[in-house]
């Protein structure tokens, strides 16, 4: 795990992932290196629980987010639950989420630094 504040270990020098991107519990790929580049927005996200739990109802504010340009960037991944104009990513194989954001206006996803396993 990274613990190092700009985040320097795990992007390129132009802001992009430079290693892969993997779910935290089955270590399923989610993102290549170089598909995502790191922004930094606000956003309340619900804490991690598996599919068919129900719905936190705790939200964590994160600010370091892998952006996707593009949903078929991604190599695997699964949505949840969509609220308003947000769809909930969670991971293609053991569902476990929300790991980021799909917004449905933009087309855009967010991926969260901390909820995922950079390798
Ligand atoms: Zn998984």
């Amino acid at each position: 795990m990274s613990t190092d504040k700009d985040n320097s270990s795990i992007k390129d020098q132009d802001e992009k992932n430079k290693l892969r991107v993997y779910c935290t519990f089955c270590l399923s790929k989610m993102l290549n290196a170089g598909a995502a580049r790191l922004t930094n927005i606000e956003f309340n996200l619900p804490y991690m629980q598996r599919k068919g739990e129900g719905e936190a109802d705790q939200q964590e504010l994160i600010t370091d987010f892998w952006l996707v340009e593009d949903m078929y960037t991604f190599e695997n991944i699964g949505v949840s639950h969509t609220v308003d104009n947000v769809k909930y990513l969670a991971c293609a194989d053991c569902d476990r989420g929300p790991v980021g954001w799909h917004d449905l206006s933009t087309k855009k996803s967010y991926i969260a630094l901390s909820r995922v396993k950079h390798e």
